[in-house]
Formats: structure tokens, sequence, C-alpha cells
């Protein structure tokens, strides 16, 4: 049996030395099991549901910084506002408007990624490649003054096909690449785009990825 710590340090060992942020994705595992990892020196954790983020952030150190993967309801958003690190997954315009409104309400500017629907799978949620750029070309910043755009986060289909997931991480690079030299010119803090999970992280950063948010790997199997 490893420990979380030494899987932990064996997932960093495949990463660059620098550039690319590890989210150690904690959904449904323990607050001990992520004291583990804090306690081996890592500050960064994902979570994908506002209850079960609630609970942890109460329990665990106050350096931790929380990213928000999940799907998120839009009268949730007030709960995780006040202290959330990143947004990886704003799926619609509609949330977006709320994490302005709860932002604004306590002052905070909240870092967010827009999340961009690439796989094959059928999903409700997620702006396709043409909705972001349409999304982006139509933005007023000052519509949005409590919100940081910080890049967007997309997934691979869930398929042993390493071409398409080669290919679909390639559509999200482009689109990240053609909105920095575009229509986000100049936006310095528009710097991540998050893609890579357990299965297909190496491939994600051969593509361009600068965050990966890593779950089973590092934690184990989840049980729902
Ligand atoms: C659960 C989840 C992950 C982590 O997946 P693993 O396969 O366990 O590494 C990454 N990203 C999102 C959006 C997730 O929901």
């Amino acid at each position: 049996m490893t420990t979380v710590a030494q899987r932990l340090n064996s997932v960093k060992a495949t990463l660059p030395a620098e550039g690319v942020t590890l989210v150690a994705v904690s959904k449904f595992h323990p607050a001990s099991a992520i004291l583990e990892a804090y306690n081996a020196g890592h500050r960064c954790f994902g979570e994908s549901r506002v209850q079960e983020l609630q609970v942890k952030f109460e329990q665990l150190p106050r350096d931790i910084e929380w990213h928000f993967i999940g799907h998120l309801q839009t009268n949730k958003v007030k709960y995780i506002v006040p202290y959330v690190s990143l947004i990886h997954s704003v799926d619609s315009v509609r949330i977006l408007e709320e994490i302005e409104r709860q932002a604004a309400r306590i002052d905070r500017v909240v870092d967010c990624l827009l999340e961009v629907h690439v796989a094959q799978e059928e999903t409700k949620y997620g702006f396709s490649p043409q909705e972001c750029m349409q999304f982006l070309n139509d933005f007023t910043p000052s519509q949005f003054a409590h919100v940081r755009l910080r890049g967007i986060m997309g997934m691979a289909s869930f398929t042993d096909d390493e071409e398409q997931i080669k290919h679909e991480f390639a559509i999200l690079k482009q689109l990240f690449d053609e909105l920095r030299g575009g229509v986000l010119c100049g936006c310095t803090h528009f710097d991540t785009l998050s893609m890579g999970m357990s299965h297909d992280y190496l491939e994600a950063i051969a593509q361009g990825s600068n965050m990966v948010r890593i779950g089973t790997t590092i934690f184990g199997e989840r049980e729902y």
C-alpha cells in the first residue's frame, strides 16, 4: 500500500519542473486524506460539490486554496464565493452573472475559468468553442467588475482512443491561443488552461495545459 503523500509525490515527479499547477481533486475523499497531502506540503485542492466543500473548508487549515470544479447551481454560488480561489466550471452566462452578484455583495474579486465542452459525450453543461468565443467577443468587463476571467477549462472524451483525446485537447489549446491573441489580447491575467485528469494529464500537458486536475491517482478510487 502506498500513502497519499507517496502518490502525490509520484504524480509531481511526472510534471514539468515549472509551469503546470497541480490541483489535487479530493472530492468524495475524507478530510483526513486531504490533511495527509497538506502535511506533505500541498495546498491546492479541487472539489465538485458545494456542501462537501463547505464542510471541508470548516474542518481544514485556512491556507488551503480551494478550487471548485463541478457543476454549480445558481442558488449555491453564494456559499463558496467568500473563500474559493478559482472556479473552473463556469458553464453558463447565468452562473457568471450570479458569481458577479455575490462577489459584489462582499466586495471580492473571484477568479473564474469558462468551461468549454469538446468531448463526444452529451452534456448540458459548458460553452461550445464558438459560444465561448462569441461570449468573450461581446464581453463587457465593467459588467463583471468582481470576476476575473483567468482562462478556460475542458475535459476530453472518456475513451482509450489517444488520437481523439489529443485532438480534443488541441482544440482547447487552439481556442485558448486564439482568445489570448485576439479578443483578450493584452489581458495578462487570462493565463490558465485547465485540462488533464488522472488518465490523460500527460497528453494534456503535451498539448499545452498549464493546470491539471488529478484525483484518483493521488487519493485512490472514489466511493460514491
Ligand atoms: C473528478 C474530476 C477530476 C479528477 O478526475 P480523476 O480521474 O479522479 O483524476 C478532474 N476534473 C473534473 C472536472 C472532475 O470532476
